[in-house]
């Protein structure tokens, strides 16, 4: 065909969106993953892993034209159900006052094996599984790989992208290029990490309300739960390594069941199951990736590679998807032209990383916090009024989930100064019922 040969570095979600978009413009794709063909093995150990899909990843997805098909197997969670530790029954706050805005639960192995299925049907992409990147050779675009018998095999192409996520080790590559790129590199980790746990699917149902994303907001940690296509659910407990109400002062069973006892009441039929779960999930670490430059040469770092972020806006593969978008956008712009698409790629696109990493970083405290304060919660609840008499209106939380065509760095810039306005009014009407939308949105927009 004449094109360029591209290789891709990692057949997660981003590196397989990025391979199919580029065999559907012609290019000739190798894509090189160090785990095992997902058709043929297990990933997942079995665990279901969840995550919620929001607009700017389903606009990525419509790129390829597998949008409908992914639609088919998700799960609409229409707003946040909030747990009180009292044990009183969830209270459901809306996304958004627009009944078409909403997000959705997306198994995070069963996207990535209808990617890579997708992607395999086009005659000029390979995958080549089992082959670990050891190497990159950022001069002659080239990587080494360990295959399964641990041979290295070493392969070049015109343009390489390194989808290979949080821990890349192409970010090393560039590290190792320090001084000479003035490589800009941190890793800032949470002192709260996560440990995933379950609620079983019901012979008669789900055991919670199934179109939520369910909190449980407590002092210092929270739990999350995201339902799944076969009626169980997956928990998140968010929670401090070390201290006072830390995971690792839960190190007796007697310890973890009073902790549930005390932390989720309604959850008590399944206090066997999540202790299971406790015992044989490990406990993960969180942190932000932020890095710069994305680019040397012709190896471009995409996705969580370039910028992992915490999970807290439910936007990492979103992020991750739309940089695909993005560079496709450029390779119309700039008439395939490789050497103009990559360093104006990385110009444009580091302020949005940027600012959907502060974004989530805010998001952990206004979850784990903030979703049980009267004066956040009435803000809530006028913004959702807002929205719904006024379309046109956006809150943060909208402007960043659901306006796919607004840039992370300007929803990040208008939804935070709509919040100050908005905080200030909430506080002055907290007991007020009948709130003047139309003054508040003039004062909101003033
Ligand atoms: P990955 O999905 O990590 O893929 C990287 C790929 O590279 C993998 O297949 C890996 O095996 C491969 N690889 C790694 N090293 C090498 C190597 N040396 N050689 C070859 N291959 C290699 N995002 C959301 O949008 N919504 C959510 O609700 C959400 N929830 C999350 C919850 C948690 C607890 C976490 C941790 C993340 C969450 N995310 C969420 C973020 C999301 O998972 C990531 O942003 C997304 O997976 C990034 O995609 P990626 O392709 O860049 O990286």
């Amino acid at each position: 065909m004449g094109k360029e040969s591209i290789m891709i570095i990692g057949a997660g979600l981003c590196g397989t969106l990025m391979a199919m978009r580029l065999s559907q413009r012609g290019y000739t794709v190798n894509v090189y993953e160090k785990r095992p063909d997902p058709r043929l093995s297990d990933y997942g150990s079995g665990r279901s892993i969840n995550l919620a899909l929001s607009d700017r990843g389903l606009a990525a997805l419509a790129m390829v034209g597998l949008a409908d098909e992914v639609r088919a197997d998700i799960i609409p969670m229409h707003g946040r159900m909030i747990h009180a530790s009292d044990g009183s029954k969830g209270q459901l706050y809306p996304y958004s006052g627009r009944s078409k805005d909403y997000i959705n639960s997306v198994s995070r192995s069963g996207l990535n094996l209808k990617l890579i299925e997708e992607a395999d049907k086009f005659p000029n992409i390979d995958f080549h599984f089992d082959h670990s990147c050891i190497n990159i050779d950022l001069d002659a675009t080239s990587a080494t790989f360990h295959d399964a018998t641990s041979t290295a095999v070493t392969t070049q192409a015109d343009v390489i992208f390194a989808t290979d996520g949080a821990g890349s080790v192409a970010r090393r590559m560039f590290e190792k290029r320090g001084n000479q790129i003035r490589f800009d590199n941190s890793v800032k980790y949470l002192d709260t990490g996560y440990k995933e746990l379950s609620l079983p699917s019901l012979p008669d149902g789900w055991a919670i309300n199934e179109n939520a994303l369910h909190i449980w907001p407590r002092e210092g940690f929270m739990m999350i739960a995201l339902p799944n296509l076969d009626k169980s659910f997956t928990l998140t407990l968010f929670i401090p390594f070390e201290g006072k109400g830390s995971i690792a002062e839960l190190d007796t069973d007697e310890k973890i069941i009073e902790f549930f006892k005390s932390n989720f009441p309604k959850l008590a039929p399944y206090y066997e199951h999540m202790l299971a779960d406790f015992h044989e999930n490990p406990t993960s670490s969180l942190g932000t990736v932020r890095c710069y430059p994305w680019l040397v040469n012709k190896t471009l770092l995409l996705g969580d590679s370039a910028h992992a972020i915490v999970p807290f806006y439910g936007q990492g593969m979103n992020c991750a998807f739309e940089d695909c978008k993005v560079l496709d956008e450029l390779i119309d712009e700039h008439d395939g032209d490789w050497s103009k698409i990559l360093p104006a790629y990385q110009v444009i696109r580091k302020p949005d990383a940027d600012a959907i990493a502060d974004l989530a970083e805010d998001n952990f405290y206004e979850m784990r916090d903030a979703t049980a304060d009267p004066v956040f919660n009435k803000k809530r609840k006028i913004e959702l009024a807002l929205e719904q008499q006024f379309p046109d209106y956006y809150s943060k939380y909208s402007l960043v989930t659901f306006r796919e065509d607004l840039p992370y760095h300007k929803a990040k810039a208008q939804g935070r100064e709509q919040d100050v306005k908005l905080m200030k009014i909430a506080a002055d009407m907290l007991k007020e019922d009948n709130v003047n939308l139309a003054e508040v949105l003039s004062a909101v927009r003033g």
